[in-house]
C-alpha cells in the first residue's frame, strides 16, 4: 500500500528540471515575450518558428563535439522509422538551417530574425538552470558590421531595463577569428601545459579536447590558475581589434554599461569574434534600496554572440551572423524576486506612537524624513492612548516602535522601543532615522 501511495506520488510530478508554468506565472512570461517582440520587431526583426526535434546530426555538425551540450546535456530519440532526432539544446542553428534551407540569401540582407519557446538540455537542475527553458532569441545572418552586435545586445538589454529587470550589465569580449584564435590556442596550451596537475580533472581533459573551456571552470584551483593565462584580446589581428572596437563604441554611443571580461569564452564551437553575456548589475544601487541590498544573481539573464563560420560548417555557403538571447525563466524569477522585495519593502518596519497633540504635529516632521529614505512608517494619529498604539504596533508586527510624548518633544528626543526585547532607548530625534536604518539591515 505504502509503495502504492509512493508510486502516485512520483506519477504527479512533473519530469526533474521541469516545470509547469502556472497561471500566476503564465502572465510574466507573457508579459516578457510582449516586450521583447514589441521592440525587436520595432527594430525590425520577423518571426520564425523551427521545430522542436531536429536531426541529430545537425547539432553535432555545428556546436562542437567538445561542448558540454554534445557531450552530455542533449535528449536524442531514434523514431520508429529509424530517424535519429535531437530536442532542440539552442536557437541558432535551428535558425541558420532554416535559412540555408530556405534560400533566405535570396531575401534582401541582412534577415533578421526573432524566436521563442522552450529549449531542452539535460543539465544537473539547481536555482535558474532548468533541464527545458524558455528563450527569446535573435539572429541577424549576412551581416558583418560591428552595428549587428550593437543592435542585438540593444534590444535585450533594452527589454530587461523597460521590464523592470534593471540594472544590468554586459559582459563582452573577443575571440578573434580562424587565425588570431589559433595562436591563442598555442599560448593558452603552453601555459597550461605547466600547471596541468593543478587543474581539476574536467580541466585536465579539457585540455586535450577543448583547451578555451578551461577558462570556463568555476572549480577553485583552476581559477586561481586562470588568473595569470594568456587573454585573447592581446592576440587579436587587425581586423578583429578594429571589429571590437567598433562594437564597444556601439556600446558607448548607445548608453549600454559593460565590462570587459579578458576570459569570456561560452562553450560552443560556432563562435568567432564578439561573445557577451548579460547580467543583473548587483554592485550598481538603485533607488530606494539600501546598500548590500541588491540582488546577488550571479546567473547570466542572457547572451549571445558572432558565428560568422556556422553557415559554413552546415553548407557550402559563408554568411557571417550574429545571435543573441534571454533566458526567459531567468528574468520571470528576477522580477518576481524584485517584486516580493518592493513588497518587503513597503510593509512598514516600524510605528510611530505620539502622545499628545504636541508630538502628533512634531510626527509629521520625522515621517516625513523615513519617507525620504523610504522606509516605511506606520502611525494611527486617530488613537490617543499608549495601550491602544502599540497594540496595533503588535498587530502589524513590527519589529521597532517609536515613542514620543510631551517629554521627548521638549527634549527633541524620542524612545525606540524592540518590540521583541521590550529593550528601550532614548536617541536624539536629528539620529532616529539613521540609527533605526542601522538597526533594520
Ligand atoms: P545560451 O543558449 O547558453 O547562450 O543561453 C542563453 C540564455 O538562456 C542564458 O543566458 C540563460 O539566461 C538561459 N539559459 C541557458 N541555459 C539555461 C537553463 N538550463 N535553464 C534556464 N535558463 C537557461
Amino acid at each position: 500500500m505504502a509503495s502504492k501511495t509512493k508510486k502516485q506520488a512520483i506519477l504527479i510530478q512533473s519530469p526533474k528540471g521541469m516545470h509547469d508554468i502556472l497561471p500566476e506565472d503564465y502572465e510574466l512570461y507573457q508579459k516578457v515575450y510582449e516586450k521583447a517582440e514589441e521592440i525587436s520587431e520595432y527594430y525590425g526583426f520577423s518571426p520564425i518558428q523551427t521545430p522542436h526535434l531536429e536531426r541529430t546530426e545537425l547539432f553535432g555538425a555545428s556546436l562542437g563535439e567538445t561542448s558540454d551540450i554534445i557531450e552530455k546535456q542533449m535528449y536524442t530519440l531514434r523514431t520508429t522509422g529509424g530517424n535519429h532526432l535531437a530536442l532542440r539544446p539552442e536557437g541558432t542553428v535551428g535558425v541558420m538551417r532554416a535559412y540555408l534551407e530556405h534560400g533566405m540569401h535570396t531575401l534582401p540582407q541582412p534577415v533578421m530574425l526573432r524566436y521563442k519557446g522552450s529549449f531542452f538540455r539535460h543539465e544537473r537542475p539547481q536555482k535558474g538552470r532548468y533541464r527545458e527553458f524558455q528563450q527569446f532569441g535573435l539572429e541577424i545572418i549576412n551581416e558583418e558590421k560591428a552595428s549587428a552586435e550593437a543592435i542585438v545586445i540593444k534590444i535585450l538589454t533594452l527589454t530587461l531595463e523597460e521590464l523592470g529587470a534593471g540594472p544590468i550589465i554586459v559582459r563582452i569580449n573577443s575571440l578573434g577569428d580562424k587565425d588570431c584564435k589559433a595562436g591563442y590556442r598555442k599560448d593558452l596550451l603552453s601555459y597550461y601545459r605547466k600547471k596541468i596537475n593543478g587543474l581539476c580533472k574536467s580541466c585536465q581533459k579539457r585540455y586535450k579536447t577543448n583547451p578555451l573551456r578551461l577558462l570556463d571552470c568555476k572549480e577553485e584551483g583552476c581559477a586561481e590558475i586562470k588568473k595569470e593565462a594568456p587573454q585573447m584580446i592581446n592576440y587579436l589581428c587587425n581586423p578583429c581589434k578594429q571589429h571590437f572596437k567598433e562594437v564597444l563604441e556601439f556600446l558607448d554611443s548607445s548608453g549600454i554599461p559593460y565590462f570587459l571580461d579578458t576570459y569570456l569564452v561560452r562553450g560552443l564551437d560556432y563562435y568567432s569574434r564578439t561573445v557577451f553575456e548579460i547580467f543583473k548589475d548587483s554592485k550598481k544601487k538603485q533607488e530606494g534600496e539600501a546598500e548590500n541590498e541588491v540582488e546577488e544573481t550571479q546567473i547570466a539573464l542572457g547572451g549571445g554572440g558572432r558565428y560568422d563560420y556556422l553557415a559554413k560548417m552546415l553548407s557550402r555557403k559563408d554568411f557571417p551572423a550574429i545571435g543573441g538571447g534571454l533566458g526567459v525563466d531567468r528574468v520571470v524569477q528576477l522580477l518576481k524576486e524584485k517584486d516580493a522585495k518592493a513588497k518587503t519593502n513597503k510593509t512598514p518596519k516600524v510605528f510611530f506612537v505620539q502622545l499628545g497633540s504636541a508630538a502628533k504635529h512634531k510626527s509629521l516632521d520625522i515621517m516625513e524624513k523615513f519617507r525620504k529614505t523610504h522606509l516605511s512608517v506606520a502611525q494611527s494619529m486617530g488613537k490617543d492612548s499608549l495601550k491602544g498604539q502599540m497594540k496595533i504596533a503588535d498587530k502589524l508586527n513590527v519589529p521597532y516602535a517609536l515613542i514620543m510624548g510631551q517629554k521627548e518633544v521638549m527634549e527633541e528626543s524620542i524612545i525606540i522601543h524592540d518590540m521583541n526585547s521590550r529593550a528601550q532607548e532614548t536617541v536624539s530625534v536629528d539620529k532616529v532615522v539613521e540609527i533605526i536604518k542601522q538597526k533594520i539591515k
